[in-house]
């Protein structure tokens, strides 16, 4: 049986540059076969989270907190979409690396790779490993409905005060920085704006999200995001990690001054939604009238009970007072 990839992702970069912690580390979390609350799952948590000294909540959620009052949160989730082999369970799977590009060795096993969201926890530990202040928050369960996220908003929300802006680490491709979840705007353009430059301009604002665990919190934070971090045909036995791009994003990351990253969202704040590409929040009432005449039409019968002669009168009237005559008064022929 062949194999066919949505398409060969090339690596972003020639070479995969050092980074605080080791991308053998990431190999080892890609090791793991790690649906949620699977053995797998707990024998990552058990060998590269709780060394850290972790604060685990009633839930399972893990969190690691440097500096005394960090205003960011990084995150990441510990499951994968690995489905359980009963019949023979396997703890582990094998990887091939090539080029700077990691993938299953044997696709044929309906394993996944589990970059979504290995290469996520590789980010936060580098970040940990480097000191970078931030509130590190290792998330459970999110491929079977973002529950360790909601379970933590909901139970425990003081555990945010005082964050302002939370990344996650659980964007595909080497492209995008978040700034819509299921079409609701997540994080302004300035705050998206401001972490692409500290990239390099490498990737750019992109409204396209779906959902992940910063989606949680988007009544609370002031800018909540998600970064790129360079796995394809995730959710597959195909899905692929470029250890180039990873490893160059860490750096950066490293690097940034995240005390002069701006935070200006009003997250209490109704939200519009996107929609067709197009933000609503720029639109005027009629701009929206001409691109959804149908839906507006709709609208108007089907919830303001106003019938086509009623508004055959209402526009008449309207032109009436406005022109001083009644060329256009109710009853007028308009054909
Ligand atoms: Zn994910």
């Amino acid at each position: 049986m062949a194999f066919m990839k949505k398409h060969d992702p090339v690596t972003a970069f020639d070479a995969i540059e050092a980074t605080p912690v080791s991308i053998d580390i990431l190999v080892e979390i890609l090791t793991y076969r790690r649906s949620a609350r699977s053995e797998g799952d707990e024998a990552l948590i058990d060998n590269l989270i709780m060394p850290l000294d972790p604060t685990v909540d009633a839930y399972g959620n893990l969190f690691v907190s440097i500096g005394k009052a960090p205003s960011v949160a990084f995150t990441a989730h510990t499951d994968t979409v690995h489905r359980d082999t009963a019949i023979n369970p396997r703890l582990t799977q094998t990887l091939s690396i090539e080029n700077g590009l990691i993938e299953l060795a044997d696709p044929g096993k309906g394993d996944v790779l589990g970059a979504d969201d290995g290469t996520g926890i590789w980010v936060l530990l580098n970040l940990i490993e480097a000191g970078v202040e931030g509130l590190y928050c290792f998330f459970r369960d999110e491929e079977i409905g973002r529950l360790g996220s909601e379970w933590s908003i909901k139970h425990e929300p003081e555990r945010y005060t005082g964050i302002d802006m939370m990344l996650s680490f659980d964007r595909m491709g080497t492209t995008d920085i978040i700034t819509h979840q299921m079409g609701d705007r997540c994080c302004s353009e300035l705050f998206a704006t401001h972490i692409a430059d500290a990239i390099d301009r490498q990737c750019e604002p992109d409204p396209t999200g779906s959902f992940t665990d910063s989606c949680s919190f988007m009544d609370t934070i002031s800018e909540c995001t998600n970064i790129c971090v360079g796995y394809y045909d995730q959710h597959s036995s195909l899905e692929s990690q470029d250890l180039t791009w990873v490893a160059y994003l860490v750096n950066r990351l490293i690097a940034m001054e995240w005390n002069a990253v701006p935070a200006e969202r009003d997250p209490t704040e109704v939200q519009m939604p996107m929609l067709d590409g197009y933000d609503m929040a720029d639109m005027d009432l009629s701009d929206i009238l001409y691109m959804y005449p149908d839906e507006a039409a709709y609208i108007l019968e089907t919830f303001m009970g106003m019938t086509q002669a009623d508004m055959v009168d209402a526009v008449s009237e309207l032109h009436t007072v406005e022109s001083g005559n009644a060329l256009l008064s109710p009853g007028a022929n308009l054909t």
